[in-house]
């Protein structure tokens, strides 16, 4: 692939700009244990990470083989802690504070949760309203469409974007979209062999540190074996 510096970074939320996922799969699976549909938090990581909600429920409602209370969404948004427990990324501040880069958020999350989770964490002010939701689009990730939206709102070819994305389905997501994909490891989700396996679903690159990114960025318009080198995981993948 041609290495050209991109044109617009496009950020996931969850598990990259917010390290929301072991809060919300836990929430996930406490709610669903409590109606019969036994599952760990562990499970609801592995299982369901990147994807939108209606995505999940259905999902679950289809291995289950009932439907799903109608107030089930309610019911999560009301017992998820995100207000008491949400935190920024480590670093995620500094770095965006850093990029003169033009960029936007996409995400598998409601419109409202995208704006809420990142006003509380302070990160809304580096994306103004640049904020694109799977609610706005006909298929979340895995599919393209997400990508695509916003690459065409912000007025930049898919060639000239970079996704930064911490799920298998956000990765594949970036690739069908003909996009360059970078994955992130650092949230407190992630586990050894998640490096690996980002890689393997078209990441070029994967890093754990935020702020090593605008050096890897760098490293995009350079070489390949250098950007992977750059912030690779220490802990998360040692010996995988
Ligand atoms: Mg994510």
């Amino acid at each position: 692939m041609k290495r050209v510096t991109p044109a617009l970074l496009v950020f996931d939320c969850d598990g990259v700009l917010v390290d929301s996922e072991p809060i919300a799969s836990r929430v996930l699976a406490e709610t669903l244990t409590e109606l019969g549909f036994s599952l760990t938090p562990r499970q609801a990581i592995d299982r369901y990470t990147g994807i939108s909600l209606p995505a999940v429920l259905a999902q679950v409602a289809a291995e289950w083989g009932r439907a799903l209370p109608t107030d089930f969404a309610a019911r999560l948004r009301d017992r998820q802690a995100f207000a008491a427990e949400l935190q920024a990324m480590a670093g995620a501040a500094a770095m965006l504070a850093g990029l003169a880069l033009p960029k936007c958020v996409a995400s598998s999350g409601k419109l409202d949760k995208i704006r809420g989770n990142l006003a509380l964490t302070g990160l809304l002010p580096y994306f103004a309203a640049h904020l694109f939701s799977a609610e706005m689009v006909a298929r979340g990730k895995p599919a393209p469409d997400l990508f695509l939206l916003a690459a065409e709102r912000m007025a930049v070819s898919p060639a000239r974007c970079l996704v930064i994305e911490d799920s298998i389905a956000g990765v594949q997501a970036a690739r069908a979209a003909g996009m360059r994909v970078v994955g992130f490891t650092g949230g407190a989700h992630m586990r050894s062999g998640d490096a690996e396996a980002l890689l393997a679903a078209g990441a070029s690159a994967v890093f754990s540190r935020m702020h090593d990114l605008p050096r890897l960025l760098d490293g995009q318009a350079r070489s390949r074996r250098h950007t992977r080198l750059v912030g690779r995981p220490c802990a998360a993948t040692a010996g995988a």
